[in-house]
């Protein structure tokens, strides 16, 4: 996608805070931290939202799953506990059109969001 900036990102063509990538995932550092660690984790491929997921493609979210377990430990956030965050569309507050998981951690987390 050629306006996407998760996609940009991806190719190197804007700068990122880079924690992990393999040939189907990209985690890297949230530009505007909501806690002490925020970070978000994609597909390579541009899948627009969770409302875009099929059986072709669903498979990517086990493996994001699998990321973050691995990230959460390396990161030392794993004991104390993190949230997972998807936001999808207009009501759900996505504003990047490029599916993502957020994860936040390193403090104590308010519930439920606003
Ligand atoms: P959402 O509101 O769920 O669509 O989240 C999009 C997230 O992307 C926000 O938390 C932004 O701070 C983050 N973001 C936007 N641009 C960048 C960027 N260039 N690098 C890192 N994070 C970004
Ligand atoms: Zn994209």
């Amino acid at each position: 996608m050629e306006d996407c900036i998760f996609c940009k990102i991806i190719k190197g063509e804007i700068p990122s805070k880079k924690i992990y990538e393999d040939d189907n995932v990209y985690a890297f550092y949230d530009i505007n931290p909501g806690a002490p660690v925020h970070f978000l984790v994609i597909p390579k491929e541009h899948i627009e939202s969770v409302n875009s997921l099929n059986e072709d493609n669903a498979e990517i979210v086990s493996h994001i799953f699998k990321t973050i377990n691995k990230l959460v430990s390396e990161l030392g956030i794993d004991k104390n506990g993190y949230r997972i965050v998807n936001n999808t569309g207009k009501d759900g507050g996505q504003t990047v059109h490029h599916m993502h998981f957020h994860v936040l951690g390193g403090r104590s987390l308010a519930w439920p969001p606003g």
